[in-house]
């Protein structure tokens, strides 16, 4: 299994730097061991011009049949067919193999020259042999849209007999300017297995995270983003179904960041210079801040962070201990790490803030175990029918003894005076409550999972419709607590 990457420079931006990027010497050949055979890094051209790596995987036939066996997850049947064309064929191993070798240039990491990563350059990759089911055809369709040139030549099952018509190999050359290598790296890793359409090993629960992880930024709203994520999950339709709701929610976020108005802001910034009120949105910050506070709480997760002005916030108090944002938009989190100068932290205010990636609608153990939650403006994101997912992923499984949520009052928009009747405040709110309303969604998930809870407005508590904004705090109550504590230590 053979993959070459050509790049080409100029006496200011060298070819060579592809050494760089790759964390491989050019002038040495290297191999590296892995579970599949030994891969082998090796530079048949490298001056300033233009400098080609290969990677070259030499398959241990007899060590996959072993690890097949001893893992007693595959069927013989399908092991015959690695034992016969794996060694060959570019494929899933290969893009394992890649990922192993090259993962600080898959990630876009280069401590001796941090700049290059971002920079994109010209790309030229080749694959002398890529199994392709689908054909050339489908090639195209999955890298055209990336921004790659595709040239995919079906390759004949047998060249002087030519009348036996194609194999189901093609040899495939990539060519694109605009592209990082840790881009193009990320577009390997996925759609090479994809094509292969025969992953060599059992699909885990976590293979949709590394999708999601690795698709940053290319696979959401990818044209064939279903069959992509169908093919690389092997079909298992469950991890399938829940990929493909994720990938859509981190469109729905992005889509929502770029293209809707937040009428809360829109109507601070007009009103701002008659009689500068604060903001809406830092009043709720405030009142949040209080309520933590007062609960006591160190440990605190600020589940939807969006781009994290509150993270940013419970920074600067040192009474908060550890503090974790989580929200399912990529864009939003990269935002928040631009926003709290993530990379140049001091270690110490490092050691206090995380930022994760993931979906209130799953229950997730990285949220276990904190003091207390924050959903600021986030219910109302999700359909009413997801809610009780978000229920039970928050106050039945990750369990802070404080939740607090805040949402819209929608009775209060009538005084919105720039928003029209009957509409909500955000494009991409699924739902505004009355006050009432919200009460009884709360009171029930209270009662539902051993918490009290009480009503905080937040703004001007107008005598007729409320204040703008609702929040709920809800707390353990001791008993559910004391109950929980024996149990544990049961
Ligand atoms: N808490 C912030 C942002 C609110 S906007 C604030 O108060 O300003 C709502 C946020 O919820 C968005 O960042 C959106 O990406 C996030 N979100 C929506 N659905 C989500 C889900 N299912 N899981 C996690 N985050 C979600």
């Amino acid at each position: 299994m053979f993959l070459t990457i050509t790049t080409t420079g100029t006496a200011e931006r060298p070819a060579t730097d592809l050494g760089y990027l790759l964390h491989k010497h050019p002038d040495k050949a290297q191999a590296f061991s892995t579970s599949y055979g030994t891969a082998h890094v090796l530079y048949p051209e490298a001056q300033p011009e233009r400098c080609t790596a290969a990677l070259l995987l030499e398959v241990d036939a007899v060590a996959l049949v072993r690890r097949g066996k001893g893992r007693g997850g595959a069927p013989d049947a399908a092991l015959a067919q690695y034992v016969n064309d794996r060694p060959y064929a570019a494929s899933s191993l290969l893009a394992v193999a890649l990922s192993s070798v090259f993962s600080s240039a898959m990630r876009g990491v280069c401590h001796a020259r941090p700049e290059l990563p971002e920079q994109p350059r010209p790309l030229r990759i080749e694959v002398p042999a890529l199994p392709a089911r689908g054909g050339a055809e489908l090639v195209r369709r999955l890298f055209e849209p990336l921004g790659w040139a595709v040239t995919a030549e079906p390759i004949a099952l047998d060249s002087e007999f030519p009348e036996w018509g194609d194999s189901r190999y093609v040899r495939l050359t990539l060519e694109a300017d605009t592209l990082t290598l840790a881009e193009a790296l990320r577009h390997l890793y996925v759609l090479l297995p994809v094509l292969d359409d025969a992953k060599h090993y059992w699909v885990a629960p976590d293979e949709v995270d590394k999708l999601l992880r690795v698709g940053e930024g290319w696979l959401p709203g990818h044209p064939e983003q279903k069959l992509i994520t169908s093919r690389y999950l092997s079909r298992r339709w469950s991890l399938t179904r829940q990929a493909l709701e994720r990938l859509e929610l981190v469109r729905l976020a992005e889509a929502d960041d770029s293209e809707v108005e937040d009428i809360d802001n829109a109507v601070e910034a007009e009103t701002e210079d008659e009689e500068k009120p604060t903001p809406l949105a830092v009043q709720r910050r405030e009142a949040i801040l209080t309520a933590l506070r007062a609960s006591g709480a160190a440990r605190v997760l600020d589940l939807g962070c969006g781009q994290g002005q509150l993270v940013q916030a419970l920074l600067k108090d040192v009474r908060f201990t550890e503090i974790v944002g989580l929200d399912v938009s990529v864009r939003a989190l990269t935002i928040a790490a631009r926003r709290l100068k993530l990379d140049r932290m001091g270690e110490r205010q490092a050691s206090r803030v995380r930022l994760l990636q993931g979906s209130l609608a799953y229950t997730d153990s990285r949220l276990k175990g904190y003091d207390a939650a924050v959903l600021s403006e986030v219910i109302e994101h999700l359909d009413l029918p997801r809610l009780p997912a978000l229920e039970y992923a928050v106050f039945g499984a990750a369990r802070p003894r404080t939740v607090l949520v805040t949402t819209p009052n929608v009775e209060y928009n009538v005084r919105w005076e720039s928003l029209p009747a009957g509409h909500v405040r955000h494009g991409d709110h699924r739902f505004e409550w009355t006050r009432e309303e919200f009460r009884t969604w709360a009171d029930a998930v209270a009662g539902r999972h051993g918490y009290g809870v009480e009503f905080v407005p937040v703004g001007p508590d107008d005598p007729e419709v409320g204040p703008p904004t609702q929040m709920a705090v809800f707390t353990m109550t001791d008993k559910t607590e004391k109950t929980e504590k024996e149990a544990k230590a049961a």
